[in-house]
């Protein structure tokens, strides 16, 4: 059991204002896998004040050049390498993502962010001239927006702190980290290597807590700029408490998203890309296809392809590297998405894969792979974002009727067209409305923008777009 009693706060190990504790358990084995301090509203004060007096300070982080702060980076990244496999051990162990998956995604997305933004804020100026139209030079300056609150979930705890920290550090603001309670022992390894790479005191703060010392953090007179990835009713009262301060926020919200398949695809030579746009993660991925549209005229043969790629796969504990799904997150996400699993059924819906728990398991949060068919758009399961293992298979008649489900959604996160024809299904993206979508797969890439439209959140993380949110542009108009 990892057990930790300090808290990373103003590049220190500090005693917590507190005595609550967070409990990790594991949702392979439902054993406790360690508990660290629960952060405070104190400690989110305290947090706040490092991070505005590393920022405010005249010397400080935010007024070194972009180079230097990409040495640091780089010196991160390194540490966060020497630390990928506990980094892929902790997520997996308390999340249940199935270990290969930590490995590919989570301990690999922080080094190579951290190196991504050092690189373009190193090779880029702080400053453009431009003629003026009515004569003179305006100098368009780029200075950091200042103290972040970086809110991240559960699902991919690394990757989503680091799209918001490494542009954020690489622009030159300071940062404070809320990870979600279930996924609080990887925030350690994080801080670890913080400290390994000598960031300067209080330009990273990490506290651990739940969503009442979040909205806490969010609200802080000390803050300048909320980044938050979770769910689309946290991201509602985030944004509220922001417009009433008038304070920029980025949202990363749920999802719903189509993956069309075409009348010519072939799914079988994709079946590998399918998963991971339709299963990753044991489905608790925002950007996932959950909703897989099939034409009428293959409507049977593609329900039978989902439905055997589904059956499958291997369900295991997480960290077992033959493991392809692993356990829902706790046991209520298990019982919500059994719960969307009987809505399917209620409404008339009818189960080709799984449908419940798997047998071979006495403990552990896991729902086998489960693929409807004859689902309406309109039923309950293919309006709600469930999060977990569960595919809605629709059928359209045509091109327009795909396009015309697949934006009838409340959501627009990601999606997919699935195609041997790559041109025609690249026609077919362009009328999706989302904010991204991938061709006979879908693979997030971090020099693209990412993020949704609708009620899947505002703003974009990754890419250069991605360091944009970190950034204020100041114009000064020089006279002629
Ligand atoms: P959640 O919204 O309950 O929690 C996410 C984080 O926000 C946690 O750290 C939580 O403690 C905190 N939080 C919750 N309410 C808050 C509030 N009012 N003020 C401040 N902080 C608050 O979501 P979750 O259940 O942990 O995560 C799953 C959700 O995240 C899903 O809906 C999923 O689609 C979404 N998600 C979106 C993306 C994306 O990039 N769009 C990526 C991953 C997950």
């Amino acid at each position: 059991m990892t057990g930790h009693d300090r808290l990373y706060i103003g590049g220190e190990w500090v005693a917590p204002a507190g005595t609550g504790t967070l409990t990790v358990v594991s949702p392979s084995t439902e054993e406790v896998l360690g508990a660290v301090p629960e952060g405070t509203e104190a400690d989110v004060d305290r947090a706040v004040d490092a991070a505005r007096t590393a920022f405010d300070d005249p010397q400080g982080w935010s007024t070194w050049t972009p180079q230097a702060r990409a040495e640091v980076l780089e010196r991160f990244a390194v540490a966060l390498d020497a630390s990928a496999a506990a980094t892929a051990q902790a997520v997996s162990s308390q999340n249940g993502m199935p270990i290969r998956i930590a490995q590919a995604l989570e301990s690999v997305f922080p080094a190579l962010l951290l190196r991504y933004y050092g690189t373009l804020v190193a090779n880029r100026g702080t400053e453009e001239r431009r003629d003026a139209m009515f004569g003179g030079t305006t100098i368009v300056r780029r200075e950091p927006v200042g103290v972040v609150a970086a809110i991240v979930p559960w699902n991919f705890p690394q990757a989503l702190a680091f799209v918001k920290i490494a542009p954020a550090l690489a622009a030159g603001c300071t940062v404070v980290v809320k990870p979600a309670p279930e996924t609080v022992l990887d925030s350690w390894v994080m801080a670890e290597a913080a400290q390994a790479a000598g960031l300067p005191p209080g330009v990273l703060s990490i506290v651990p807590a739940g969503r009442e010392v979040g909205a806490h953090l969010v609200a802080h007179p000390g803050v300048d700029k909320v980044a938050f990835t979770g769910s689309s009713a946290a991201g509602r009262a985030i944004a509220e408490t922001c417009g009433r301060l008038l304070r920029p926020v980025t949202l990363e919200l749920g999802g719903k998203s189509a993956a069309i398949v075409l009348d010519d695809a072939d799914l079988t030579a994709h079946s590998e890309a399918l998963f991971g746009a339709t299963l990753l993660n044991n489905g608790q991925t925002c950007f996932l296809g959950t909703r897989v549209l099939a034409p009428r005229s293959r409507y049977a043969e593609i329900v039978e392809q989902v439905s055997a790629l589904a059956s499958g796969l291997v369900i295991g504990d997480a960290l077992d590297p033959a493991t392809q799904i692993g356990p829902l997150v706790s046991a209520r996400q298990r019982d919500r998405v059994e719960t969307y699993i009987a809505k399917g059924l209620a409404d008339g819906a009818r189960v080709t894969a799984g449908g419940g728990r798997p047998a071979d398991r006495d403990r552990g949060f896991f729902v086998s792979p489960t693929v409807f068919a004859d689902v309406d758009n309109n039923h309950t399961i293919a309006q709600e974002e469930i999060f977990g293992p569960v595919l809605a298979v629709i059928p359209y008649t045509d091109t327009d009727d795909a396009v015309r489900i697949a934006n009838d959604s409340d959501y627009g996160l990601g999606g997919s067209v699935w195609s041997s024809d790559p041109e025609r299904a690249t026609a077919v993206a362009r009328r999706v409305r989302t904010g991204s979508i991938g061709i006979n797969s879908y693979v997030n890439d971090p020099v693209s923008p990412f993020g949704g439209v609708k009620a899947s959140g505002l703003g974009r993380e990754m890419g250069p777009e991605g360091l944009a949110g970190y950034e204020v542009l100041t114009s000064i108009y020089a006279a002629p």
